[in-house]
């Protein structure tokens, strides 16, 4: 019996806290129905923990987040903080946790429930059922090379960013594509810019080789990043895992991300190397910031949110049919027309409040027993 997994809950700011406390009443539900507990602690991260302590992440709560099985994570920022300096803002909290924690594969699923189609801006038949995952590598590549930074040559001022990757990094996150699509659909693509950076070229020689050694089971492709963005909003459905690097992946993840409609609904989990118990090193959040515009007014969709907890409890906790029961919850509550504002039509009736989501949500967490 391995002991009480054990959850850092880090709501931060703006609709942070309002969508982790459905969050919460999710977990409780785990322990009364499913006798499913979980050690839950919370903290401050953001412009919160800036207001008590001066920084955006105290040395004590990073400690935590260190020590427990996964943190989930609100939101951080606000325009309160768009003053304070580069090293104090709220993102920078989370930046850190990324960094010290190592969390080098960021895993974000692009599905849309047959209930939103209407939302993407593709066609619905191209959208419908759509379920991809992107693996993007977060701890290297161009957003970390050195040398960077602003110079002068001849007189000018010349920007440089360097795009680095050693083969280990590239390695790891290989693995973990290859890991996920064996509880998927058993393929991965690979995209680089082979045909024009060297980075690229090992990228793909990396790849091929992880392959080779130890996933031979899996079906692998590879594609230029480029043709990737355009065969993402051409075809998306034709992809199962899609790796890429740090660069690329922000880019092509926001863009599979908008086939699926609202940023209300997008969560996102980034891992680490596995820990002593085997589970890996895990933050879980949505993609969306803290949305100041609809702070606290009860319309924040704690979607995201919610199936940022499903992807912990299949990712860290391997409970995968959990995790399903609960974004087949979600999925349901969709399906019936029950929806917060961002997700409404403009002739599309009266929306529920965030609250009136979380009864929704828990309603069908019931309904599945
Ligand atoms: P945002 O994601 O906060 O909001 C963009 C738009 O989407 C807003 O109109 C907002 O109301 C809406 N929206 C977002 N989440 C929603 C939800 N759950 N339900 C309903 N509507 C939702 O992005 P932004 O406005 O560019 O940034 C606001 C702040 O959040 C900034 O300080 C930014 O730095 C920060 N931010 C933080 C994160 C993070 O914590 N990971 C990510 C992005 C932005």
């Amino acid at each position: 019996m391995m002991n009480t997994p054990s959850l850092l809950v880090l709501a931060g700011d703006g609709i942070g806290p309002e969508v982790m406390d459905q969050v919460k009443r999710i977990i409780t539900w785990y322990g009364d129905k499913r006798d499913l507990t979980f050690d839950v602690s919370d903290d401050l991260v953001g412009g919160a923990a800036y207001d008590v302590h001066g920084t955006p992440l105290h040395d004590d709560t990073m400690a935590k987040a260190q020590e427990v099985d996964a943190v989930l994570l609100g939101a951080v920022g606000g325009p309160k903080y768009d003053v304070l300096d580069f090293n104090e803002k709220p993102e920078r909290g989370l930046l850190r946790l990324r960094k010290e924690m190592d969390l080098f594969a960021n895993l974000r699923p692009a599905q849309c429930f047959d209930a939103l189609a209407e939302f993407s801006s593709l066609k619905k038949e191209i959208v419908s059922g759509l379920d991809i995952m992107i693996v993007r590598e977060l701890t290297s590549g161009s957003y970390f090379g050195e040398p960077r930074g602003i110079f002068v040559e001849d007189g000018q001022r010349v920007g440089i960013n360097t795009q680095r990757y050693t083969e280990a990094e590239i390695d790891r996150v290989a693995r973990s594509a290859f890991e996920l699509a064996r509880k998927r659909n058993n393929r991965v693509c690979s995209m680089e810019k082979a045909n024009v950076m060297e980075s690229g070229v090992l990228w793909r020689e990396v790849v091929t080789e992880v392959h080779k050694a130890d996933y031979a089971d899996v079906e692998l492709s590879h594609m230029y990043a480029d043709n990737g963005a355009m065969q993402l909003v051409r075809d998306p459905k034709q992809f199962d895992v899609i790796v890429t690097d740090n660069l690329f992946g922000d880019i092509l993840s926001d863009c599979a991300a908008m086939l699926t409609g609202s940023l209300g609904m997008l969560p996102s989990a980034s891992l680490g190397a596995p820990m002593e118990n085997g589970r890996p090193k895990a933050m879980y959040e949505p993609v969306h910031g803290s949305a100041p515009d609809i702070m606290g007014k009860a319309m924040a969709n704690p979607s995201a949110c919610v199936l940022s907890f499903a992807m912990a409890l299949r990712y860290s906790f391997d409970q995968g049919e959990e995790a399903t029961r609960l974004e087949k919850a979600v999925e349901a509550v969709l399906a019936k027309g029950i929806r917060t504002a961002d997700l409404m039509q403009a002739d599309g009736g009266k929306p529920v409040s965030t609250s009136e989501m979380g009864d929704a949500i828990l309603a069908e967490l019931e309904a599945s027993l």
